[in-house]
This record gives C-alpha cells, structure tokens and sequence, in this order.
C-alpha cells in the first residue's frame, strides 16, 4: 500500500500535477496496489489472517476513497447514498469477511451497481474483483495478463475520468505491487509469476 501510495505521488511529480491532482494518484496508488492480491486463497482463508487482514484494508481504503469523491463530488442524495457505501466498505467487511465468497458477491454487486448507475468503469471494476474471486493467489493477478486486464480497467476509469496522469498512476501502482512481490526481496520466500500460466516460474 505504501508502495503504491509513493508510485502515485511519484507520477503526480513527474507529470507536474497540481497539488489535488497529486494527492488523488496517491490514493488511487495506494489502493491499486492492494488489488493484485484480492486474489486471496480459499483454502489458506482460516489460517492466514494476514489475507484477510488486506482484504480489510483494501475495502476500508476504497471506503475512504469513496467518502472523498462523496464529500467533493457528489451533492444531495448521491452523496448521502456515497457516505452510507463508504461506512459500508469500512465496517461490514471486518463483520462477516468469507473471504472468496464475499468476495464474489462483491464483485457482483459492483458489476449491478455499475449495469445500474450505466458506468461502465464501475462495471470493469466488479468483472476485475470477480475474476480475481476465482484465480489461485499469486497466480494470474501476479501476471502479465493480469497487468493487461488492469490496464483495461485503468483504461476505463480513465476515459470517465481524463485527467492527465492518472492511468500511469493506476497501473504503475499495480505493477509495483508485483515487484514488491519479487523473490529479489529477502522478505519473499515465494516470487512473481509474470509468464503464468505459460511458465511459473518465479521471479
Ligand atoms: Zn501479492
């Protein structure tokens, strides 16, 4: 997350954004580089508190993002609606957190919510989480392909919202979570898979 948070700042500086523009690639770096690991195993889910742990986090970040654009963007009931979401994505996850299942639903939800309010970034976001809900951990989320499949979500968000920058922040933040995941760093004792599923061969 703080890797993510610093890529974001990082491409405010290169690409001389304004101030705003600079503490919004944060934030979206900072949850963007969470995403790769919604890909949390099943099976693992009761012994590794560590996953879920992310998972929290990522809802309770998206949360935050989404109480922001409400207190920013939205007005009258849109924004009521945005800050009961936001409340929502802080605290429910924490309740009943099922990991793959949640997950799931999760990500269908976002898929209606996006069908519903006719957003189609929203709905590239639930398809993501959806498909992410299915694959093993650090499989393809941690892959080329998976950088592809976020970048057509970056590619989305972006085309709902031109700002300058803003693709580069979303999807560097994604990339640099898979470096943090490298086995170049003594903390890994599992790699990256970039070629999966063609060669898994960590990296
Ligand atoms: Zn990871």
């Amino acid at each position: 997350m703080i890797i993510g948070a610093a890529t974001g700042f990082g491409v405010g500086v290169w690409m001389q954004s304004s101030l705003v523009e600079a503490a919004l690639f944060t934030g979206v770096g900072a949850v963007s580089a969470l995403v790769p690991d919604l890909d949390v195993n099943g099976k693992l889910a009761n012994k590794i508190t560590v996953e879920k742990k992310w998972l929290i986090l990522f809802f309770a970040a998206a949360g935050l993002l989404l109480a922001l654009y409400s207190y920013f963007l939205l007005f009258g009931v849109k924004q009521a609606a945005g800050f009961t979401a936001s409340v929502a994505l802080l605290m429910l996850p924490r309740l009943f957190i099922k990991q793959r299942m949640m997950l799931f639903f999760t990500g269908a939800l976002v898929v209606y919510v996006g069908w519903y309010i006719n957003e189609v970034w929203i709905m590239y976001i639930g398809l993501f989480i959806l498909f992410a809900s299915v694959v093993s951990h650090r499989t393809w989320t941690h892959s080329i392909i998976g950088i592809i499949l976020f970048y057509f979500v970056a590619a989305e968000i972006t085309r709902a919202y031109p700002i300058n920058g803003l693709l580069a922040a979303l999807v560097l933040s994604y990339i640099s979570h898979l470096l943090a995941d490298m086995k170049m760093l003594p903390a890994n004792k599992k790699g990256t898979k970039f070629f999966y599923p063609l060669w898994k061969k960590e990296f």
